[in-house]
């Protein structure tokens, strides 16, 4: 059986230990959910400073050219690269994640003139469910595809497009082998888009080891980036040429300062960007990323898993019988960076761990999640965690009226 002390000496010997030092955490405070929020990075409250004070304040407009804004969108692009397994030129910063999905998804269905279906699994992250739902409401001859979890394998045909597919679940943190269900869909002649949105910066993404066609992610998860941070999008390289964004604006263009009227696609990922990036975003996002500097994804992983592992063995011993039941699978190799537990009474524990300093999150109808950012989580805070849990669950205290309203955001 873990001990606290045990905690504290695997945190004193991790080799990424040092990592949380660039992290700003409040006293106090136990942060399990970096997997809708990350944590500030020291260096992205810096940057954003100097951004607005020197170099808006002062170069003003000059700094597009003099502080490299205008080129910022693939230089941050080409830093997410390394974490998710692809070449800088095949992946660009820009927009939403919702955004990067309606124009990878619709650039897949353009560019194959018989195919007419676009396949996905319900039960999926809203955002890309419901994106699939407005392109296919503009194209009346295409088709929307939802199959229950576990059936896409069987509903390929040469009818298919484009198969969108979460990489890990944000609700469960399941992670999905990303290898077969890619070479399955190439073989159909179809094209795999992926959402790294919470896997990128908490798993050993491979996106070109495994095959992927396409795949978009999420900026203000597990990278760190800040609050509504830009995301991200991948094209394989093999597909560059033949895909076109279906949102041409004008930083796309191939001479954007040409100011011509009619508009012709930049070569490789720049095409992919739309309007005048938010550089102010894109500033706190760059800095965040050399979080990563020097660490192993492989090592990062097993951080994350270790962590996720803790927590259950200690949610178990210290809260057994007490209506917590797993929601996320039990094997590391198979999660992501979150565990996940059912709880009838769900929302108001997790009010009640916030009020007591320990922050999770609640996903209807029942679902409390605790994310494990493998930079700055410690093996000691899962433990504090577990006991702060532990003992809300044993005084009841959840049932006050005060952890009963809903807020707006959960
Ligand atoms: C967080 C998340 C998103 C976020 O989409 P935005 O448009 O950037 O708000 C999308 N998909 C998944 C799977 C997510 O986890």
């Amino acid at each position: 059986m873990t001990t606290r002390q045990d905690c504290l000496d695997r945190d004193a010997a991790d080799p990424l230990g040092a990592v949380r030092e660039g992290f700003c955490l409040p006293e106090g405070v136990i942060y399990l959910d970096g997997n809708s929020l990350g944590a500030l990075p020291v260096a992205a409250a810096d940057a954003v400073s100097d951004a607005v004070g020197r170099q808006w304040g002062e170069d003003l407009i000059a700094s597009w050219n003099k502080h490299g804004w205008i080129g910022l969108p693939q230089k941050v692009g080409g830093k997410i690269a390394r974490l998710i397994g692809a070449e800088p030129s095949e992946v660009v910063a820009a927009d939403s994640v919702s955004v990067n999905l309606f124009k990878l998804a619709a650039a897949a269905v353009g560019a194959q003139s018989g195919r007419r279906v676009v396949l996905t699994e319900g039960g999926d992250f809203p955002t890309d469910l419901y994106i699939l739902q407005g392109l296919v409401g503009m194209m009346p001859e295409v088709e929307l595809r939802v199959v229950a979890p576990g059936g896409i394998e069987a509903a390929l045909d040469d009818r298919v497009a484009v198969v969108l597919l979460s990489h890990v679940h944000y609700r469960s943190g399941a992670v999905r082998d990303m290898a077969g269900p890619s070479a399955a869909i190439r073989a159909v002649g179809a094209l795999s888009l992926w959402d790294l949105s919470h896997s990128a910066g908490v798993l050993d993404v491979d996106l070109n080891r495994d095959g992927a066609d396409l795949a978009a992610g999420c900026g203000y998860k597990y990278l760190n980036g800040g609050p509504g941070a830009p995301a991200y999008l991948f094209v394989a390289q093999r597909h560059q040429a033949a895909l076109r964004n279906p949102l041409s604006g004008w930083m796309g263009h191939a001479r954007p300062f040409d100011f011509v009227d009619d508009y012709a696609p930049a070569a490789g990922i720049d095409r992919w960007l739309c309007g005048t990036p938010p550089i102010l975003s894109l500033t706190a996002l760059n800095a965040a990323l050399d979080a990563f500097d020097g660490v192993d994804m492989a090592a990062m992983r097993a951080r994350a898993g270790a962590l996720g592992d803790l927590f259950i063995e200690r949610v178990e011993a210290r809260c057994a019988g007490q209506g917590l039941a797993l929601a996320s699978p039990r094997r590391a190799a198979a999660r992501g960076g979150q565990v996940s537990f059912n709880h009838p009474q769900g929302w108001a524990v997790m009010q009640n761990l916030i009020a007591r300093g320990v922050i999770g999150d609640f996903r209807s109808p029942d679902v409390i999640r605790f994310g494990f950012a493998p930079l700055y989580v410690r093996h000691v805070d899962v433990w504090d965690a577990v006991e702060v849990l532990g003992e809300i669950l044993d005084s009841v205290s959840w049932r006050e009226e005060r952890f009963q309203r809903r807020a707006a955001v959960t």
